[in-house]
């Protein structure tokens, strides 16, 4: 019997899907993602899910600072219990819970909650992050215009930060082992590098636009009261998966100069 099969037999947990419980078994995929976040003795380290603690093993070993934020309380028991001090246990929902100031966030996420994660992940300040994620949504946070992964997410990402998909991970390395394949990410933050005159205007249009993502954009706008029947504007016959982030913000500047035009 595997490691993690063991481990999962001794705590007695049943693997939830909805929790995203699918341990990572490669301790040699560990390794790279500890290599990839770049850490140093002194960074303040965020781990969403620890699980059995593959990622806080190696993390322990490169800082004093490593918080862990467990859903499961038999996870969060069986993490505790090992690490002891070398942690700080936060129990409870990484979506609901405050978390702590940090300069590198490491994490294999629950699947379940990738999308909010990366969101509120976003809105902090930090230096580097390292993430796994299943491959497709890894597709989609690294999308270009015009394809079929680009999308609200993508956007979202590009805006605050630099994501490079890093490699594959087959579904082989976890256990239970999950339906697709795993990709790591890393996520840099910067300023965006183009002028947004009404950041909440902007994700309001990004949002509405790919939620209607085969319409043009003039008739999800003015479906949604956000531009005028008349309004002229440029790309209102495109649909959204063409425009670039930068021609979205243009599209939306002209969008707020408008409405406070009298
Ligand atoms: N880091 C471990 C590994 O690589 O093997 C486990 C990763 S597993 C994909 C996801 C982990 O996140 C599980 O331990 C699960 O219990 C935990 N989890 C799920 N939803 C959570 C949430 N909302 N907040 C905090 N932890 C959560």
């Amino acid at each position: 019997m595997s490691e993690t099969g063991r481990l999962i037999e001794e705590t007695g947990l049943v693997p939830k899907k909805s929790r995203g419980q699918n341990f990572l078994t490669d301790g040699a995929t560990a390794d790279r993602q500890i290599a990839y976040a770049g850490i140093s003795e002194s960074d303040r380290i965020l781990e969403v899910g620890p699980g059995f603690g593959a990622l806080t093993e190696r993390l322990v070993r490169e800082s004093d600072h490593v918080t862990c934020i467990e859903l499961d309380e038999k996870l969060a028991d069986y993490v505790s219990n090992k690490f002891g001090n070398d942690i700080t246990m936060v129990r409870g929902d990484a979506l609901k819970i405050e978390w702590p100031e940090f300069d590198v966030f490491v994490s294999n996420l629950p699947y379940s909650v990738s999308t909010p994660i990366i969101f509120k992940l976003l809105e902090k300040n930090f230096r580097h992050a390292v993430i796994m994620v299943q491959k497709e949504f890894a597709e989609r946070m690294t999308a270009k215009p015009g394809t079929d992964q680009y999308s609200r997410l993508t956007v979202g990402v590009y805006y605050r930060s630099v994501c490079k998909m890093l490699e594959t991970v087959p579904a082989s390395r976890f256990n239970p082992r999950p339906k697709v394949d795993s990709a790591v990410v890393s996520l840099t933050p910067r300023p965006a590098p183009f002028r947004v005159d009404d950041e909440k205007l902007y994700f309001r249009i990004t949002e509405t636009c790919f939620t209607h993502r085969r319409k043009k954009i003039g008739t999800a706008l003015k479906n949604a009261h956000i531009i005028e029947k008349d309004a002229d504007l440029p790309h209102l016959d495109d649909r959204i998966e063409v425009l670039s982030p930068e021609e979205i913000a243009e599209l939306s500047n002209l969008i707020g100069a408008l409405r406070s035009s009298p």
